[in-house]
């Protein structure tokens, strides 16, 4: 399987979990020696003062800013599904999928942690993070 930022960026969006194969992928961004700007997706030169950027691995866990419930789903997606804004600790904002329990709508502010799993079906699966609540 290929995972998200591959296949869009060329550049592998998990790390940290060689040899532990239970364990749940890290998300890889970057973060400014210089001036502390964090980034996900990675960016190799700092966007603020130009600087060479170090890769990050988060922690996973976050806040959620906002979500909206896809009604309507582009190929390979199978509605209804959620999709939402994540502040994660380390500081950077993503957009991705969610994944919440049945019956509970996701509010701002909800703590939440990623998970790693399949975001879009197709002849080649698509692997991504996936947010939950924390917990
Ligand atoms: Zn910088």
């Amino acid at each position: 399987m290929t995972s998200i930022g591959e296949q869009s960026l060329g550049l592998k969006v998990f790390g940290g979990a060689e040899g532990e194969e239970d364990a749940t992928p890290a998300l890889l961004g970057s973060r400014c020696p210089t001036c502390g700007d964090v980034r996900y997706p990675r960016r190799v030169l700092c966007p603020v003062d130009l600087g060479e950027c170090e890769e990050l691995a988060f922690a996973g866990t976050g806040t959620l800013f906002e979500s909206v419930r896809m009604e309507i789903a582009p190929r390979g997606f199978e509605p209804p599904f959620l999709v939402g804004f994540v502040d994660l600790d380390e500081g950077a904002r993503l957009f991705a999928r969610l994944d919440w329990p049945d019956g509970v709508a996701p509010s701002h502010g909800d703590r939440v942690e990623m998970t790693v799993g399949v975001v879009r079906r197709g002849e080649e699966p698509l692997l991504g993070p996936i947010f939950v609540p924390a917990g």
